[in-house]
C-alpha cells in the first residue's frame, strides 16, 4: 500500500450540499468513537433537519433539470471513468478515514473494498448509452415506442457496513441513468461518505448530482417522506426498511426498493470439496466480523461429513481469533464491531444462545477493549432458537446437522430471510436441484456470500424487495414511458 495522505475526521462535520460542505441549519450533532478502543474521533457531526433536507432537494432539483439532464450518455462515461481514476489514489485516505468508526480493516481496502467499487463504476459507465428502448408497428392503427426515463430525484438511505461501497454501487446505476442522488449513510459511518463526494464534481458530474445529509434515523425519515423525493433505495435493517416504505406509501408513492438484513444458509453435502466448502463458508461468516449482510451465518452439515467438517471449522474459528486486531493496521485481517450497541446486541444473543444451542468455540469479547468478539460458533440450535432464526450481525455461525436433502431443504428455507444461500456438491444435478428450491434471491454452488455486479442482487421474502447490480437495477432507476402516434393524422 503506497503511502497516505490522512484525512482528518475534524474537517468532515458538515453537510455536502451543492458541490460544498456546509453547515447544517439544524443544531443538532453528535460524535463518533472509534470501536477498537472507544476512543473520541470526532465531534459535531451534523443531524441534518427538515431545512437542510429540502435545500438538498432543491439543489438536487435544479441539477436535475439544469447542466446533468443534457450532458449525452457518453459524456456520463466518461464522468464515471474520471472518478475511477481519482479513486485509485483516493480510495485508500477516504476507506481509511471511514475505518475510524466502521471498525472495518484498511487491509480489505486495496483488494476487497476496490475491486467492488471500481467493478461498479466500470460496469454501469458501459451501460449509459444502452438503455434502448421498444418500437411496435402500426397493425391497430398506432405506432408504439416504449422508452425508459429517469425518476429525478433519488435518495440513498444507507446502513453502517459497507457506506462507501454502498454510496458507489447506488451511485452508479443511479446517475448512469440520469438521475440524481442524495445521500444519507449510517448516523455510525458519514466519514467516508462525506470525503468520497467532492471527487464527483472532480470527475466531472456537475454540482447537485451527488450530496449526502448526514443524521439519524430522523433524517433518513425526512427523505422517505418528503413529497418529491422520487425513489429511495434503502439498505438496512427489515424493521427499518418497513418504515421506510409506509412513509413512501403515506407521503408521494415514492418508489423504494429495499436491501434487507439475510440469516443466510449453506447447504454442505457429504460429496462435497470440503476445503473448498470451509474455505467459502468461514470467509463468509468473517469478513467485517460478520457484519454482512450475505453472512452464511447458518451451516447446514450432511452427517457422514459432520465429525470432520465441524472439527476443522471450529479449528478454523478458534485460529480466526488471532487475527483481529487494529483495523487501522494493514496487516490486521479482522477488526471490531461497530459500536458498544452493536457489541452489547451481539454479546446479549450469543449469551441467551448458551442455553439453545451447544456453544464449541468463542462466546466472549476478544481482549478486554473496544467492540471485539470472539468468532464464535454454535452447534444443533434448537428449532426455535433466536440464534438460529435472527440476523446476529456478528461474527456468529451456527452449524447444524441433517440426512437428507428434503429435511435440509425445508430447515434452510424455515425463516422469513432470503437474501442468499450456498449448496456444496460435486452432484452437478443434486447443485441445480437445490439451488432452484432454496428461497433466496442468490444461490452459490460451491460458493457462497458472493456478489457479481453483472447480475441482479436482491432479496426473497422479507429479505427485501427490487434488486441492485445488473442489467436490472437499471429498470430499478427508470420508468417505461409509452408514446402513442396516431398513423392516421
Ligand atoms: P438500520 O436499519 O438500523 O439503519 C439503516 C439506515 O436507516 C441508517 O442510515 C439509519 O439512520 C436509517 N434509519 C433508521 N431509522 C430510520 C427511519 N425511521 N426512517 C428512515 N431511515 C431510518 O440498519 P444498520 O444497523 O445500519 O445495518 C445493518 C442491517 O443492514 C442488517 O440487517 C443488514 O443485513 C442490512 N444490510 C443489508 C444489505 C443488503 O444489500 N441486503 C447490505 C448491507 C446491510
Amino acid at each position: 500500500m503506497k503511502d497516505i495522505a490522512k484525512l482528518d475526521p475534524k474537517n468532515y462535520t458538515k453537510l455536502y450540499l451543492n458541490g460544498e460542505y456546509v453547515a447544517a441549519k439544524s443544531t443538532d450533532t453528535y460524535s463518533l468513537k472509534n470501536p477498537k478502543d472507544n476512543s473520541l474521533v470526532v465531534e459535531n457531526i451534523p443531524i441534518a433537519g427538515a431545512e437542510d433536507v429540502e435545500a438538498a432537494v432543491k439543489y438536487a432539483e435544479a441539477a436535475y433539470r439544469g447542466e446533468w439532464g443534457k450532458f449525452t450518455a457518453l459524456q456520463r462515461t466518461e464522468c464515471f471513468h474520471r472518478l475511477v481514476a481519482l479513486l485509485e489514489d483516493q480510495l485508500i485516505p477516504v476507506l481509511t478515514l471511514d475505518s475510524l468508526t466502521s471498525g472495518n480493516p484498511t487491509s480489505l481496502i486495496p483488494t476487497r473494498e476496490k475491486n467492488y467499487i471500481k467493478n461498479s463504476l466500470l460496469y454501469y459507465a458501459g451501460w449509459t448509452d444502452k438503455q434502448k428502448g421498444d418500437y411496435y408497428p402500426a397493425d391497430d392503427g398506432f405506432v408504439k415506442l416504449v422508452c425508459h426515463e429517469p425518476l429525478g430525484v433519488c435518495a440513498a438511505i444507507n446502513p453502517y457496513n459497507a457506506p462507501v461501497a454502498l454510496l458507489i454501487v447506488k451511485a452508479a446505476a443511479c446517475l448512469a441513468t440520469g438521475n440524481v442522488l442524495i445521500v444519507k449513510p449510517s448516523e455510525k459511518t458519514p466519514l467516508g461518505s462525506l470525503a468520497v463526494a467532492p471527487l464527483f464534481e472532480q470527475a466531472g458530474f456537475p454540482k447537485g448530482v451527488l450530496q449526502v445529509v448526514t443524521g439519524a434515523g430522523s433524517t433518513g425519515a425526512l427523505l422517505a417522506e418528503h413529497m418529491r423525493i422520487r425513489k429511495i433505495s434503502f439498505t438496512g435493517s427489515i424493521a427499518t426498511g418497513k418504515k421506510v416504505q409506509e412513509m413512501a406509501a403515506k407521503s408521494n408513492l415514492k418508489r423504494v426498493t429495499l436491501e434487507l438484513g439475510g440469516k443466510s444458509p449453506a447447504v454442505v453435502f457429504e460429496d462435497a470439496n470440503l476445503d473448498n466448502a470451509l474455505t467459502w463458508t468461514i470467509n463468509a461468516i468473517l469478513a467485517r466480523s460478520g457484519q454482512v449482510c450475505v453472512a452464511a451465518s447458518r451451516v447446514y452439515v450432511q452427517k457422514g461429513i459432520a465429525e470432520e467438517f465441524v472439527k476443522r471449522y471450529v479449528e478454523k474459528m478458534r485460529a480466526a481469533a488471532g487475527d483481529l486486531g487494529d483495523p487501522q493496521d494493514v496487516s490486521v485481517k479482522l477488526g471490531p464491531l461497530v459500536d458498544e450497541s452493536q457489541f452489547e446486541r451481539v454479546k446479549g444473543m450469543v449469551e441467551r444462545g448458551k442455553n439453545e444451542a451447544e456453544l464449541v468455540v468463542g462466546g466472549v469479547q476478544y481482549g478486554s477493549t473496544g467492540c471485539y468478539m470472539e468468532p464464535t460458533v454454535f452447534l444443533n440450535p434448537k428449532a426455535d432458537a433466536e440464534i438460529l432464526r435472527n440476523e446476529i450481525f456478528g461474527p456468529v455461525s451456527i452449524l447444524k446437522t441433517f440426512e437428507t436433502e428434503e429435511e435440509v431443504l425445508r430447515m434452510a428455507n424455515d425463516t422469513e430471510y432470503g437474501l442468499m444461500s450456498g449448496v456444496f456438491t460435486r452432484d452437478v444435478s443434486r447443485a441445480l436441484r437445490v439451488a432452484s428450491l432454496l428461497d433466496s434471491g442468490v444461490v452459490g454452488i460451491n460458493c457462497v456470500s458472493y456478489l457479481s455486479m453483472q447480475v441482479p442482487f436482491g432479496g426473497r421474502k422479507q429479505s427485501g424487495i427490487g434488486r441492485e447490480a445488473g442489467e436490472y437495477a437499471l429498470r430499478e432507476y427508470t420508468e417505461p414511458k409509452t408514446i402513442l402516434i396516431n398513423m392516421a393524422a
